[in-house]
C-alpha cells in the first residue's frame, strides 16, 4: 500500500497503531462470514450435518476471507475514521505540499 495518496497527498497512516481499526474490522467481518457459514450449513443440512465438510469449507474461508478482505478494510477504516476525526490543518499542509512536490517533478 502506498504511504500517501497519490492524488491529493495526504498520509494514511495519521498515526502510530492505526491501522488496529482495519484489523478490527478484518476480524469482526471474517468472524461474522464464519458465523453465518458455519450455522447456516447446519441447519440447511440438519440432522445429518456433514461435519468434515462444514469443517473443512469453514477453515478455507476463514483462511481466505481476511486475505480478500484486507484491502477492504484499510479503505473503510480510512473512510470511517475520517468521518469522525477529519483533517487537522497541519495534516492538510503537510499533503499540500506533498501533492506540490508531485506536480514539480
Ligand atoms: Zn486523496
Amino acid at each position: 500500500m502506498k504511504e500517501d495518496c497519490s492524488q491529493c497527498g495526504i498520509h494514511f497512516e495519521r498515526e502510530e497503531g492505526y491501522w488496529v481499526g482495519a484489523l478490527i474490522i478484518n476480524t469482526t467481518v471474517t468472524f461474522g462470514t464464519f458465523l453465518v457459514i458455519f450455522v447456516s450449513g447446519i441447519l440447511i443440512t440438519w440432522p445429518d450435518v456433514p461435519w468434515t465438510t462444514v469443517g473443512v469449507v469453514t477453515i478455507v474461508a476463514n483462511g481466505l476471507i481476511p486475505v480478500a478482505f484486507y484491502p477492504i478494510s484499510k479503505s473503510l477504516w480510512v473512510a470511517l475514521e475520517m468521518g469522525w476525526h477529519p483533517l487537522e490543518p497541519r495534516e492538510v499542509e503537510a499533503a499540500r505540499r506533498r501533492s506540490n512536490l508531485r506536480l514539480e517533478t
